[in-house]
């Protein structure tokens, strides 16, 4: 019998909440951070190493995987898991957001989105119907509805617009979807930075009903104070019962200000992104390793840290290997910044679960304000 996808909530402080994501492919602890595998891969990283870090679920892009190296063939291999070499949860974005972001010569209409390839410029249409088939194909396990996001700032009207297209589309979506034991499909929020209209988002998509919800439409731009001041009263807008997913938030600073506010689920590029251009994230800030300073220092990035990048090697070492454009410098920097936001996630759910984030968060924001380890 399949592991029906369920969520359990096992602790909270404040709006804050600590829980297990169930899925059929194993549990997910939340609050969860997803690293971007975009094209199959987290980039500089082998699966074994993400999990070592202590990921317990994946993101993958609809958008990439359909172009390269495309949906059926995919399947035909054995589905995503299998090619990537994954064997836990996998989520798959709809490929909305990107097809607004990174291709040229598109067509918006109400059935979905025309476009031309940014790898080799053939053509392509994806709607909520071509969204959901390709997410089966892929296998993937929690399914994202095919919604529009438009760009911040934008004017009431046209926030209005997007977002009542996008509500047409997740019932497209649900529809399209169908009964699949074990697999999640997730509704998408949006509405701005208008509570109104997200209130009248958050109210359509649970009359339609899904297995979690999304906050969509922010870190597009609008600067952490708008967003914060959206997640005051989105997450309270959805199912205290389900989970709910910050969709491509953020830096550490974000994440933690989002879990206090009720949100359960995270992805961001930034932690394997900067790992490949110098730029180590710890608890006492961002480190810019390429920094001159680092030249002849002995001393790891992080004193305390367990990561592979701190434990075996200086930042001397890791200095000159990002000067030299050696490719173990993406490997151990994206290591190091994993395993620190891995950390970070496992510290939010150990101070939920004992009634103490508050603490947390106040020693998280005071180690950051001490600035880079001092030497001894
Ligand atoms: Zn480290």
């Amino acid at each position: 019998m399949i592991k029906r996808f369920s969520f359990s909530i096992h602790g909270k402080d404040g709006a804050a909440r600590t829980g297990v994501v169930h899925t059929a492919r194993g549990d997910i602890r939340t609050p969860a951070f997803m690293p971007v595998g975009t094209a199959a891969t987290v980039k500089a990283m082998m699966p074994e190493s993400v999990r070592a870090t202590g990921a317990d679920i994946l993101l993958g892009n609809t958008y990439h995987l359909m172009l390269r190296p495309g949906a059926e063939r995919m399947a035909r291999l054995g589905g995503l898991h299998a090619f990537m070499n994954w064997d836990r949860p996998i989520l798959t974005d709809s490929g909305g957001f990107q097809v607004m972001s990174l291709t040229s010569l598109r067509k918006l209409t109400e059935k979905g989105v025309e476009f031309r390839s940014h790898v080799d410029g053939s053509k392509h249409m994806l709607s909520p119907e071509r969204s959901m088939e390709i997410q089966r194909l892929l296998g993937s396990d929690i399914v994202m509805c095919f919604d529009e996001c438009p760009a911040l700032p934008a004017d009431r009207t046209r926030i209005e617009e997007s977002m009542q297209l996008s509500m047409r589309w997740a019932e497209r979506s649900k529809e399209a979807f169908g009964d699949r034991p074990g697999h999640a499909l997730f509704g998408i929020q949006q509405g701005g930075l208008e509570q109104d209209l997200r209130g009248e988002s958050a109210a359509t998509l649970q009359k339609i009903g899904f297995d979690g919800y999304a906050i969509g439409g922010l870190a597009v731009g609008e600067g952490q104070e708008a967003m914060f001041g959206v997640l005051d009263y989105a997450p309270g807008q959805l199912p205290q019962d389900k989970p709910r997913y910050l969709m491509g938030v953020g830096k550490p600073d974000d994440i933690v200000g989002a879990v206090q506010r009720g949100v359960d689920m995270f992805d961001c590029v930034l932690p394997s992104r900067s790992g490949r251009t110098g730029q180590a994230l710890t608890r006492r800030g961002a480190i810019n390793i390429k920094n001159a300073r680092h030249a002849e220092d002995p001393r790891p990035l992080d004193p305390d840290c367990t990561c592979p990048a701190c434990t075996n090697y200086s930042r001397a070492y890791l200095h000159h290997v990002f000067k030299a454009q050696e490719i173990i410098s993406s490997m151990l920097l994206t290591w190091h910044n994993l395993h620190y936001y891995q950390e970070l996630m496992a510290g939010l759910r150990g101070a939920i679960a004992a009634g103490a984030l508050d603490a947390f968060v106040a020693e998280f924001h005071a180690q950051r304000a001490a600035g880079d380890f001092e030497p001894v």
